[in-house]
């Protein structure tokens, strides 16, 4: 009798959360293969040059409170490089900036009443002490913060931002995901809430993805990248797995990508109420404009763009947080917009869109003029935020699919905290976990 093969797995989807997935497989003598649409890891924390210094495609920074992050960055030997930055928050609303985000700014925030900033500060730190999501069950955002906060609440400061992430869905999303985020931006402050510290990694959030693609080969992994994989099916002793290339079946596979694009690869073995449970789970899609300004924009990092007029919702201006000499004394503005895809923006070509959002700039800054702009790149993300609706809980499927030994764990397993680095770290240690009890038990 011929010895028994030992287990394999494959992963698909190199970001972060296929690539920690691989590590703590790897790191337990459980052979790896990772299969990557693109030429490159990363993911959604796919980098690019500015000034000779690498930078997200996609804004990024950290909270206080993601610590399975740090704690992966220390394990890899990063920890020294993340810094803590204090940020700035902005508004943009009445044909007007104002300071936003600290106790000062509140009281003299002229939209509001004196009645608006109480609810709006009341609302804040009872959600503050909320310690469980149950408490929101069945209620949307929407109609919580016009219950408790007040219309002119929701008006001006929380509805535009609901808009900003998720379009016209803007009403459905959950209260239990916009409790979790306010709790966490207010652990993220500093004693009285007076400022926020941020946390963002010297030379980029892209060193960590290479340090661990380093890391994996060096014990063994197979990257296929520019090998999207295509289908998959229950195999003879796993999943059968097809790419352009070839077919090979994987004692298991670990999907990380959206759950849209698993549907995209059922080669019709998914049970029905499998798939209709993954088609259910939507998300919107990004659009970050990345201009390189000769001079500030904005003093805010973090400016929220409360006017429906206007074509983007968010303005990050990184090198209000990074200094500027880092990217040769370019300031780098990320414009966002989140959209679903039958707006004709997603569809419209890179000077369209750069040609919407600039005319807007100098209702910002009255001061701005074309020739700030140096360069200017535009980033697309077709799964950038999942929409968390009401019993989402309920709503998600297992992680360990109908099909014997195919796992799936992505951006949209992450509940109720918002998606985040962080949680891509902690969802992957879960599921890692998980895989390696049965590889062991195979
Ligand atoms: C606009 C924006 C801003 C963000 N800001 C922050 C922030 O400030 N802080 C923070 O911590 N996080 C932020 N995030 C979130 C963070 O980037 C994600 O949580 C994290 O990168 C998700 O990693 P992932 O591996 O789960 O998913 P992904 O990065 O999406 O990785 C999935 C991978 O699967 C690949 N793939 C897809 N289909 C296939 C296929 N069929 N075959 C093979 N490969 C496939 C994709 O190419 C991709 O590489 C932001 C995200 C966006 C979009």
């Amino acid at each position: 009798m011929g010895a028994k093969a030992s287990p394999t797995v494959a992963i698909v989807g190199a970001g972060l959360t296929g690539l920690v997935a691989a590590w703590r497989l790897v790191r337990e003598g459980v052979p790896v293969t990772i299969f990557e649409r693109y030429p490159q890891a990363g993911g959604l924390v796919a980098t690019f040059r500015v000034g000779g210094e690498e930078l997200e495609c996609f804004y990024h920074h950290l909270f206080t409170t993601d610590r399975d992050y740090v704690a992966l960055a220390e394990e890899l030997g990063l920890g020294a490089s993340i810094r803590w930055l204090f940020s700035s928050m902005g508004i943009y609303t009445a044909n007007k900036v104002y300071p936003f985000g600290t106790p000062a700014s509140l009281l003299t925030f002229k939209p509001f009443s004196f009645l608006d900033k109480l609810r709006f500060a009341l609302s804040v730190l009872y959600l503050g002490r909320v310690t469980s999501p149950q408490r929101f069950t069945g209620i949307t955002a929407w109609q919580w913060i016009r219950r408790f906060a007040g219309q002119r609440v929701l008006d001006v400061v929380w509805g535009p931002l609901l808009e900003q992430k998720f379009a016209q869905r803007k009403t459905e999303v959950s209260m239990a995901w916009l409790w979790k985020k306010v709790q966490l931006r207010g652990q993220s402050r500093s004693a009285g809430g007076l400022r926020e510290a941020l946390g963002y990694m010297d030379g980029s959030f892209g060193r960590l993805v290479r340090v661990l693609e380093e890391k994996l080969r060096a014990q063994g992994v197979v990257f296929r990248y520019a090998e999207p994989v295509l289908a998959l099916a229950p195999g003879e002793k796993g999943v059968q797995l097809r790419t352009r290339k070839a077919t090979e079946v994987f004692s298991y596979v670990l999907f990380t990508a959206s759950p849209r694009e698993l549907v995209r690869t059922d080669g019709g073995y998914f049970p029905n109420w499998y798939r209709k449970r993954l088609e259910a789970l939507e998300a919107t899609a990004a659009l970050c404009l990345v201009l390189e300004l000769k001079r500030q924009l904005l003093p805010f990092y973090w400016t929220n763009v409360a006017d429906p007029a206007f074509p983007f919702g968010g303005v990050i201006e990184h090198t209000n947080l990074v200094d500027a000499q880092r990217y040769g004394g370019r300031h780098v503005v990320y414009l966002s917009k989140y959209l679903f895809a039958n707006h004709p923006l997603w569809h419209a070509r890179p000077q369209e869109v750069y040609e919407s959002f600039v005319p807007y700039l100098s209702r910002l800054n009255r001061d701005f003029s074309q020739s700030w702009i140096q360069e200017w790149h535009l980033f697309k993300a077709s799964d950038a935020q999942p929409l968390v609706t009401c019993h989402y809980e309920k709503k998600l499927p297992p992680v360990e699919t109908p099909i014997p030994g195919l796992y799936h764990c992505s951006m949209a397993h992450i509940y109720p905290e918002d998606r985040g680095q962080n949680y891509a770290v902690r969802e992957a240690n879960r599921v890692a976990a998980l895989l390696l009890k049965r590889v062991r038990t195979s």
